[in-house]
């Protein structure tokens, strides 16, 4: 029987991407997957740092997994991958003793399949934590996870330093991928049934092709446009100082591009943003929204929220829920403030918001954001919306949820078959998280696995 391999997933959607590139991975390698960990030969865990919590539950993994071992007599292979395997390293092997066999960095993550192999040979852990800065990727290799989206790597790493953010530390330098390895990947996506491409990378609006000296962001999402079968482009995240008006003027001539843009501000506060080393102003953040919203009135802007970073005072948060106010973001992830290791914040300033005054910032900024959300949504209700059909609800029979053009969810009855479809919906009720409505109409386009 063939060896088999269980990936486990924390963390963004680059990580989720790693995941599947070290699917294709162990599959060229003759592994098959499992959703069993007492069934694998291998059990990869791919990590996240940048909240301390997504931390813990490595730890907490590999403790079940040490129980598997000790009460069962089951004893894969342990790899540990992903940012906290970068950042913790040989540090890892010492916290929990016996249980990982391999660590291998974010940049490390093609030797995966040699890593394992020698782990089995030798035994003893083997850590691998070099930078690679060759950033391509095998064509083919990827073991895509979603029949509907594909997420395609663009930029890796980050020179920006912000001061309360690991990834510079966790996932190197920016390197920026050849053009036509991009273009050769969305094609394949496309012939492969993929009918929504994503956009990776820590700063996509960065993006200089290294192939092809006339193009950016702009002249690459222009390209990627033009693929035949791919009827929509996302991309996570911009950074708000990189953002360009010929984008902007170009994104209103390119109906495929998402119209919602993440516009992660962290805070609401000048001063705060320049302790948080982010290079803009509360003031032209809120003149960038402007102009958004003046040059494509139809889309929709997300954001991430820090509450809580260090010497934030009460007039701070204030600044905090008067932008969130004033921006009426379609969507937030909010967090509170913790020290990642290594950051400017973590060694030069004092995390002195207290743990209650945190938690209460946070609540009190969810409720200001679900109501904006709840009235958001409820405006959609009498309308008819498109929708790309993306899965089927693991909890109601019969019940199919997509995306529209603006990030929105949408829940509806309808037939598996029509995953990958575009549906028009017409909205009946709609809650602060998503809305519900009845498929008036499938248009053209062939579902994944449509009859
Ligand atoms: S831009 Fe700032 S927050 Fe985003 S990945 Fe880079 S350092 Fe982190």
């Amino acid at each position: 029987m063939p060896p088999r391999y269980l990936i486990e997933t924390y963390g963004c959607q680059m990580n989720v991407h790693d995941s599947e590139r070290m699917a294709g991975l162990l599959e060229q390698a003759g592994y098959e997957p499992t959703h069993d960990a007492a069934d694998a030969d291998v059990v990869v865990i791919n990590t996240c740092s940048v909240r301390e919590h997504a931390e813990e539950k490595l730890y907490t993994r590999l403790g079940e997994l040490r129980v598997l071992a000790q009460e069962h007599g089951h004893n894969p292979i342990v790899a540990v991958a992903g940012c906290v395997a970068q950042q913790e390293g040989d540090a890892l092997l010492k916290r929990s003793p016996g249980v990982a066999d391999v660590v291998v960095g974010t940049q490390a993550i093609k030797r995966l399949p040699m890593l394992v192999e020698r782990a089995q040979a030798v035994r003893r852990p083997v850590v691998d934590l070099d930078p690679f800065e060759d950033v391509t990727f095998p064509l083919g290799i990827t073991r895509r996870g979603d029949p509907v989206k594909a997420y395609v790597t663009i930029i890796e790493g980050c020179n920006e330093f912000c001061s309360f953010c690991v990834v510079p530390y966790t996932r190197g330098n920016e390197r920026m991928r050849p053009k036509a390895d991009i273009l050769a990947e969305v094609r394949d996506a496309a012939r492969t049934g993929a009918r929504e491409v994503q956009l990776l990378g820590q700063i996509v609006n960065h993006y200089a092709a290294p192939d092809d000296p006339d193009c950016d962001f702009t002249a690459l999402v222009e390209a990627i446009h033009e693929i035949d079968g791919i009827e929509r482009i996302r991309f996570a995240s911009p950074h708000p100082r990189h953002f360009s008006v010929r984008f902007l003027e170009a994104m209103r001539g390119l109906p495929k591009v998402a119209r919602h843009l993440h516009l992660p501000v962290q805070s609401g506060s000048t001063r705060i943003l320049k302790a948080m080393r982010r290079r803009y102003t509360r003031d032209s953040y809120l003149e960038l929204v402007d102009r958004i919203r003046q040059l494509l009135p139809d889309v929709a802007l997300s954001t991430d929220m820090i509450v809580g970073f260090p010497g934030e005072t009460d007039d701070d948060f204030e600044d905090t829920l008067s932008l969130t106010r004033s921006a009426r973001f379609h969507s937030m992830f909010s967090f509170k403030y913790s020290p990642r290791p290594n950051t400017l914040a973590e060694k030069r300033m004092r995390d002195d918001v207290a743990e209650e005054e945190k938690t209460r910032r946070i609540v009190e900024l969810q409720a200001l954001q679900r109501t904006i959300q709840a009235d958001i949504h409820s405006a959609l209700v009498g309308q008819d919306v498109q929708v790309l059909v993306d899965a089927a609800s693991r909890r109601r029979a019969h019940e199919l949820s997509g995306r529209t053009s603006q990030n929105t969810v949408v829940n509806f009855p309808g037939n598996p078959s029509w995953i990958g479809r575009t549906v028009t919906v017409r909205i009946e009720r709609s809650g602060p998280h998503s809305v519900w409505g009845q498929v008036i109409s499938p248009v053209a386009s062939s579902g994944i696995g449509a009859p």
